[in-house]
């Protein structure tokens, strides 16, 4: 063809389709549950702070987001050395794709795991591998059954997103164990905040001891700055070398850095945040169980509702159904959840009439 071809692997790849964008009827007050985002908005001190960064637009930011990382390392005790900050976790997982993956290479994802595994694994030229789940659960044993002399990555969201789901921490060890030692295990912790389990871990531990687990976490979820794509990996020292020679020189912003930094200082917006979104899933779960759908134990900020495949009753048509009413949830068919919805926790106002829309749509109201 007399035109230029993407390299191989591109145009095997399916378009990222986003949570919907709502599509207001009429008169409706629409509540966006599609796409993970917190009801509550960003900390008022990043908003302070961002509106602080606006005097400076004509400069450069400081290349190497010194003083998120340093506010990271802060919070989580690590060493601030061992940090790269970038434009969104998507960026740094495709940093990570690109630095590690090539032509013939084969990365491990997870059957109903996070759709920017497959894509930067693909836009690499490598092979997307994947293993099966056990109860909507990445399953260590699939994984590690699926490795071969060519696998050179795992990505783990952990919990996993859209299911809710999430490895023990004795789990993500024992596959840690299993992988041979030449393969990056990457673990994104996109939605720790959200977890009180006992026997659940980020990987901080891990990637402090060795030479080959990551670590990627955001800003977009209970920070609320989804909006200004600011995420971050802690790695070995190896690896931060590595990917800081493909990173672009000011990659994150100055307004998302002083934004992040006053958002990860304000705990008790965290907190409040966190408290509520247990709250509010374990009242979802309840009420939305009692009206005869399955819904996926999550310990996340969304929950993921399974519905029958008998007509009038399906997954398309309660999306369409409560779309209609202005609350606007995730389909899943290219996460292989064909009859599967994700819901993000929202405002208490949201939760209550989605349970309620799905009243309706269950007793066969049109
Ligand atoms: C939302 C999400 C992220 C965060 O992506 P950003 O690019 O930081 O906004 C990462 N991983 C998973 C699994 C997610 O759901």
């Amino acid at each position: 063809m007399n035109r230029p071809v993407p390299n191989p692997g591109i145009l095997d790849i399916a378009p990222y389709t986003p949570g919907k964008s709502p599509v207001p009827e009429a008169g409706r007050k629409v509540f966006k549950l599609s796409a993970n985002e917190t009801p509550f908005g960003p900390s008022p001190k990043a908003l302070e702070a961002y509106r602080h960064a606006a005097d400076h637009l004509e400069d450069y930011p400081e290349g190497t987001s010194r003083v998120l990382r340093e506010a990271i390392g802060r919070a989580f005790g690590l060493d601030p050395d061992r940090i790269i900050c970038g434009a969104g976790s998507d960026e740094i997982l495709n940093l990570l794709a690109h630095t590690y993956l090539a032509r013939g290479d084969e990365a491990i994802s997870t059957a109903h795991g996070f759709l920017v595994y497959p894509i930067a694994t693909m836009a690499n030229g490598a092979r997307n591998v994947v293993a099966a789940e056990s109860n909507f659960t990445a399953d260590v044993d699939e994984i590690l059954k699926a490795v071969t002399a060519r696998t050179k990555l795992v990505w783990l969201a952990n919990p996993n997103n859209p299911t809710g789901t999430y490895l023990p921490f004795d789990e993500v060890k024992r596959l840690r164990a299993g992988l041979p030692s030449h393969v990056l295990l990457v673990l994104d912790a996109a939605y720790a905040d959200y977890v009180s389990r006992n026997d659940y871990e980020m990987g901080l531990e891990l990637v402090a001891t060795t030479e080959n687990t990551v670590m990627t976490h955001t800003f977009s979820k209970i920070h609320g700055l989804a909006s200004l794509r600011i995420g971050w990996m802690f790695a070995p020292a190896h690896i931060v070398d590595a990917v800081n020679r493909i990173r672009g020189p000011f990659n994150v912003s100055t307004p998302a850095m002083r934004a992040a930094v006053a958002a990860i200082e304000d705990t008790a917006h965290q907190e409040m945040s966190k408290a509520f979104t247990e709250q509010w899933r374990n009242w979802l779960a309840d009420e939305i169980g009692k009206l005869g759908l399955k819904v996926t134990p999550s310990v996340a900020n969304f929950v993921l509702i399974h519905f029958p495949t008998e007509k009038g009753r399906t997954a398309d048509e309660a999306d369409a159904f409560l779309t209609k009413r202005g609350l606007v949830l995730r389909g899943l068919k290219n996460y292989r959840l064909p009859h599967a919805l994700r819901m993000t926790i929202g405002t208490e106002e949201a939760n209550r009439l989605v349970v309620e829309g799905l009243r309706e749509f269950m007793a066969g109201s049109k």
